[in-house]
């Protein structure tokens, strides 16, 4: 039987709705959520990315100012940037889009802004909140994960739950969440041997690992859930994500289409975050 599939283009779509009616709510009593973007040098997915999240900011009515800079921005222009945006009280969530140019400390600049605007949920206070079990801002993409999950009645408590990629932003802070709600989780990168032996024991199999189409069926527990986080571009240029929809579709339960599952889904957190980041 194929797969369910994990709409999070729909989803996404209800859950704006609802930040509509709670911007709108915070504007009544004064409050108009603001959202500033930092976007410094000329990678053009970056630029695409920066578009599609202040238009669904717009969209839910929350202000988003654009900070864009050159490649040869120095760090402390931007550093100084952080700070007058920390300082400024319309301003209740700074983003700053990743990748910097390479000559720039992103974690730097990341570890600049303020915890309470830090909207990604990239700063490293955040990231011990989460870890510690304490409130914080959650990262975005983990955050859209364990929604869709939870929206499709996926069962996590007592599940496997198999990460793979260990990033800051993705891998790591999912696996924390995923083990906040129960799951036995294992966390698999590029030196883990025999990769498809772990993933195969997955009831839930999270690929964020940014390589195209790279988890095939042969990887899946017949029945698993499949959540594909990646975003890639294939030779032809044409979008693909980590997992191979076509054959892992024929085995899994559930799975996310790429695009249309995890990212719209990160957009929409990224929004909540801020709007919780100014009814704060
Ligand atoms: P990243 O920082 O490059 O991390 C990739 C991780 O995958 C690393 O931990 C790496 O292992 C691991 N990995 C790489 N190749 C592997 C392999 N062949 N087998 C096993 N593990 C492997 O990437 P990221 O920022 O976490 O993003 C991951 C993907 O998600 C990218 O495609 C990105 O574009 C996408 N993404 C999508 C969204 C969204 O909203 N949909 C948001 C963020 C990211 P090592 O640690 O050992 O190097």
């Amino acid at each position: 039987m194929a797969a369910r599939i994990l709409d999070g283009k729909s989803l996404a779509a209800s859950l704006r709705d609802g930040l509509r009616q709670k911007t709108a709510a915070l504007v009544q009593r004064g409050v108009r959520p603001g959202l500033a973007v930092i976007l410094a040098g000329d990678d053009a997915a970056s630029r695409v990315y920066v578009r599609n999240k202040m238009l669904a900011a717009e969209q839910v009515g929350v202000r988003s100012l654009l900070h864009e800079y050159g490649r040869d921005i120095a760090e402390e222009v931007l550093l100084d940037r952080v700070a007058t945006l920390n300082a400024d009280a319309s301003v209740h969530g700074i983003l700053v889009q990743l990748p910097l140019p390479g000559h720039i400390n992103a974690a730097r600049v990341l570890e600049a802004v303020a915890p309470a605007k830090d909207v990604d949920g990239f700063h490293a206070g955040n990231l011990g909140a989460l870890l510690a079990g304490r409130p914080g801002v959650v990262p975005c993409t983990p955050a859209g994960v364990i929604r869709l999950l939870e929206h499709a009645g996926v069962p996590i408590a007592g599940r496997h739950a198999v990460v793979i990629g260990r990033s800051n932003i993705v891998g790591k802070p999912l696996a924390l969440l995923l083990l906040r709600q129960d799951a036995t989780v294992t966390i698999c990168h590029s030196k883990t041997r025999n990769i498809e032996s772990v993933t195969r024991q997955a009831d839930i199999l999270v690929a964020a690992l940014g390589r195209a189409k790279l988890v095939g069926a042969g990887m899946v527990k017949p029945g698993a859930c499949v959540i594909d986080v990646g975003v890639n571009r294939t030779a032809d240029g044409k979008l693909a994500g980590d997992v191979d929809f076509d054959a892992v579709k024929e085995i899994a339960g559930w799975i996310t289409p790429v695009p249309g599952g995890v990212g719209p889904m990160t957009i929409a957190m990224l929004l909540e975050n801020c709007i919780n980041c100014a009814s704060r």
